[in-house]
């Protein structure tokens, strides 16, 4: 048996020596006042056993670990008829990349971008009827925690500086690709990104995910096929234009987010959650990527 707490602690302690290049993402002002030297990891089996190392039970802005769980919810929701509106294919570009989105006809390449996850967006709005209560409730069931919330400082913050992201609904709607008020969608949208959770609270929510779809509580929440594609699209699209490099160091299905998080995954084993809050210029945590790849080469569990 392995010894996961010294594995662990052995990737905390080694990576924190190293000089961190790593940029926290300051186009989000409230996410430029989070400490750089901010470092924690939990790691929960299959079978229950959980290990946390450094800052992993502080909150962290999900941000786009997010769009996981709202492709989730939406799947269950409306099943295939979500690929009309959305693809499935790597988009080997920028998470906030648009001029795709013109070139195939307001047809995001994929729900974990961002054109992506506000189509989503507008789905669980046309569908739920309370959207941000439900989807919150959602989230909090899959993680079996009632204590997870929005923030509304940093949805605020994201609002004032979501040029980006309004360019991208707007070229939806006009594609006839979202069905709400592009502000309705984003005021839904910058509250999921804006989501407080720790990393054993990330790792009890992708639980379902290495879990054929039954949540902690063994509740199933998605068909096996869903999850079987779920995992392939994190897999694929989760970390945009690094997503084979995550593939070819990591060997893992998962998600990033620019608060830092990274979420990942063996099928029917673990799930995984670091957190460090500098981001390598593709978005991505720098030392993150650089933990679950010792993690992985350590354990020899990828799904490769
Ligand atoms: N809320 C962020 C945005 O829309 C999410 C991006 C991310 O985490 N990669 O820009």
């Amino acid at each position: 048996m392995l010894d996961y707490q010294a594995i662990l602690e052995e990737i905390h302690e080694s990576l924190k020596k190293v000089e961190n290049t790593g940029k926290v993402a300051a186009y989000i002002p409230e996410l430029a006042n989070v400490p750089k030297d901010k470092f924690g990891i939990h790691l929960h089996l299959i079978t229950g056993e959980n290990y946390s190392v450094g800052d992993a039970s502080e909150k962290l802005s999900i941000q786009s670990i997010s769009k996981v769980l709202s492709l989730a919810k939406a799947f269950q929701l409306v099943g295939n008829d979500l690929l009309e509106r959305v693809d499935v294919e790597p988009s080997g570009h920028p998470f906030n990349h648009l001029s795709l989105l013109e070139l195939e006809d307001g047809i995001p390449r994929n729900p974990l971008i961002n054109s992506g996850a506000i189509v989503v967006a507008d789905i669980l709005l046309s569908h739920l009827k309370n959207p941000k209560e439900d989807f919150l409730n959602f989230v909090r069931e899959l993680a079996h925690d009632e204590t997870i919330s929005y923030s509304e400082k940093v949805t605020e913050s994201e609002r004032l500086t979501g040029f980006n992201n309004y360019a991208a609904a707007n070229l939806l709607k006009a594609y006839g690709n979202l069905h709400n008020d592009v502000e309705d969608v984003l005021d839904f949208y910058f509250h999921q990104c804006s989501i407080m959770m720790d990393c054993r609270q990330l790792t009890n929510a992708f639980f379902v995910f290495a879990n054929k779809g039954k949540c902690l509580k063994n509740v199933q929440h998605l068909t096996s096929s869903q999850v079987k594609r779920i995992n392939a699209i994190m897999l694929t699209c989760g970390f945009y234009d690094e997503a084979g490099e995550f593939a070819f160091e990591v060997g893992l299905p998962g998600k990033s987010g620019v608060g830092g998080g990274i979420v990942a995954l063996l099928p029917h084993c673990f799930t995984i959650a670091t957190w460090a809050p500098a981001l390598n210029p593709k978005g991505n945590s720098y030392l993150g990527m650089q933990a679950l790849e010792q993690f992985t080469t350590k354990t020899k569990l990828s799904i490769f």
